[in-house]
């Protein structure tokens, strides 16, 4: 610790001027007072004070001033006829004065050293504090100083978390459970600084153990990311508004050309069929150009259904690519590439995909966007449930389908609030949605994808709370490729 950081009372203590007032007392009580015991011992209390003002060197200069005074005081009162009582006492009392001066001297290198290798910590550009098993900081790094502005000794003896207020990525439990197992941990916190701005911090925490493998405190190493976590947000914000008015665009475009295509029929069918009454009104009816109108409409009535499955054939084939596909894989790319939304959101994600599943037949890019469309949907859906209770797992096993046969089944849980049972029969319908911006687009292109690999999807409500929703894909025959 150093001289700045004492309390006032210890401060006045470890300064150099007590010290001098201890020995005169000393000096002063040993030479005129004629005592029978050895009272210039006391002088090893000086050398002890000037443990903590002094270095290696002034540690033996200050005893050599005390065994100076011991023999003075000596000369002084017993100079003219000394005994055997006060040379031996005066002896005692400078072999307690040098032993302790050495023995200080001693522990005041170690300490210095000791000092000198954690002022490299200071060197450093990362933000460095230790602390210990009651989360109470004992070490603060002057990069640590800089970043949140409170100097070591207003950080000494606080506790961390409470301090920087800190956001953890998962509930605390978690994080210490896995350092205590691992010695390690590292990921993402949010950290407030001492004018009250946020900071990101890539944080690095190393546990360490006594002689007993027992904890006894934690080295917090933290590196400011908050400038590339910005641009990184701005970038991700540019792309999906993007690819919401790209979604947007080939919608409208869409929906254009097939309004175009179908209306033309659809006109022709309205008009032959109002022919068609004009014939039947007559006052003799004249069937035989009745038929013919109604021929006529059934044609033009086909040409718009080809014309709808033209335009679905089109878009299937465009898109899909079939090959044997891991499922685990499949998850843990997905996973991947939402890992943001869940890191921002707080949600706590947990997979249990055997590795030994069979592949299933499908296209990647296809099933990869169903299941971010499973996950964002939950993602958005725990929003309003606290985030220590937001918890999505993904879980996936072979099965049979009554409807698809040998199958494999993954299933996308949440803690949110589950699907109102009003909402549950709309759930998978083009353009349903109960969110203010959404489209109602998800789950109805999640259900065409899945029906066009010859799979099933089914949402339902989690007795314990929650909604779940099923996939089964079926399972690509032995030596597809
Ligand atoms: P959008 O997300 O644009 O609303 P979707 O088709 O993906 O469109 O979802 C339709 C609706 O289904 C949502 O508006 C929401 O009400 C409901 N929903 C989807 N997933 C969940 C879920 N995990 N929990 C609760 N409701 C959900």
């Amino acid at each position: 610790m150093s001289f700045h950081a004492l309390t006032p009372a210890r401060r006045a203590i470890a300064s150099p001027l007590f010290a001098v007032l201890v020995a005169i007392t000393i000096f002063t009580v040993d030479t005129v007072t004629s005592l029978d015991i050895a009272v210039a011992v006391l002088y090893v209390a000086v050398v002890l004070l000037a443990l903590d003002f002094t270095g290696y060197e002034g540690i033996l200069t200050v005893a050599a001033g005390c065994m100076l005074l011991t023999v003075l005081s000596f000369v002084i009162s017993h100079g003219a006829d000394p005994e055997p009582g006060p040379i031996l006492r005066g002896f005692v009392s400078l072999a307690a004065i040098t032993i302790t001066a050495l023995l200080a001297a001693r522990n005041q290198r170690a300490v210095t050293a000791l000092r000198e290798q954690a002022s490299l910590l200071d060197l450093t550009h990362d933000t460095i504090f230790v602390r210990d098993r009651n989360d109470v900081i004992t070490y603060w790094n002057r990069a640590a100083a800089e970043l949140y502005g409170w100097r070591r000794e207003e950080t000494v003896g606080r506790r961390a978390a409470q301090l920087l207020d800190t956001v953890f990525p998962a509930p605390q439990a978690a994080i210490m459970d896995e350092l205590e197992h691992t010695g390690r941990w590292e990921g993402e916190l949010i950290h407030a600084t001492r004018d009250r701005r946020l900071v990101t911090v890539a944080s690095r925490w190393a546990l360490q153990r006594d002689a007993r493998g027992r904890p006894v405190s934690i080295l917090e190493t933290n590196n400011d990311v908050t400038a590339q976590r910005a641009v990184e947000d701005k970038l991700h914000r540019s792309r999906m508004e993007l690819a919401h008015v790209s979604r947007i665009a080939t919608l409208g475009e869409l929906t254009a050309s097939i309004a175009h295509e179908v209306n033309q029929p659809l006109a022709a069918v309205v008009a032959n069929g109002e022919a068609g009454l004009r014939w039947l009104d007559r006052p003799v009816p004249d069937l035989n150009r009745t038929r013919t109108t109604v021929e006529a409409m059934i044609r033009n009535a086909r040409r718009a259904s080809d014309v709808i499955v033209r335009l679905r054939a089109l878009a299937r084939k465009a898109e899909t690519v079939q090959a044997p596909l891991s499922v685990a894989e499949l998850v843990e790319q997905t996973t991947l590439l939402v890992e943001r939304e869940l890191r921002v959101h707080e949600v706590q994600l947990s997979t249990t995909v055997p590795a030994d599943l069979p592949p299933v037949l499908g296209d990647r890019v296809q099933l990869q966007q169903v299941l971010i469309n499973l996950l964002i949907n939950a993602v958005q859906a725990l929003d309003s449930v606290a985030a220590d209770r937001r918890v999505l797992s993904v879980g996936a096993e072979r099965a049979v389908d009554e409807a698809c046969g040998d199958v494999v089944v993954v299933l996308v849980d949440d803690s949110g609030p589950g699907i109102p049972d009003d909402v549950l029969p709309h759930l998978f319908d083009a353009f349903f949605t109960t969110k203010r911006e959404g489209m109602g687009m998800g789950l109805s292109i999640c259900r065409s994808i899945v029906e066009a690999h010859g799979g099933r999807i089914s949402a339902e409500n989690r007795s314990e709370g929650g909604a779940s929703f099923r996939l089964a894909l079926p399972i690509a025959p032995a030596g597809a490729t």
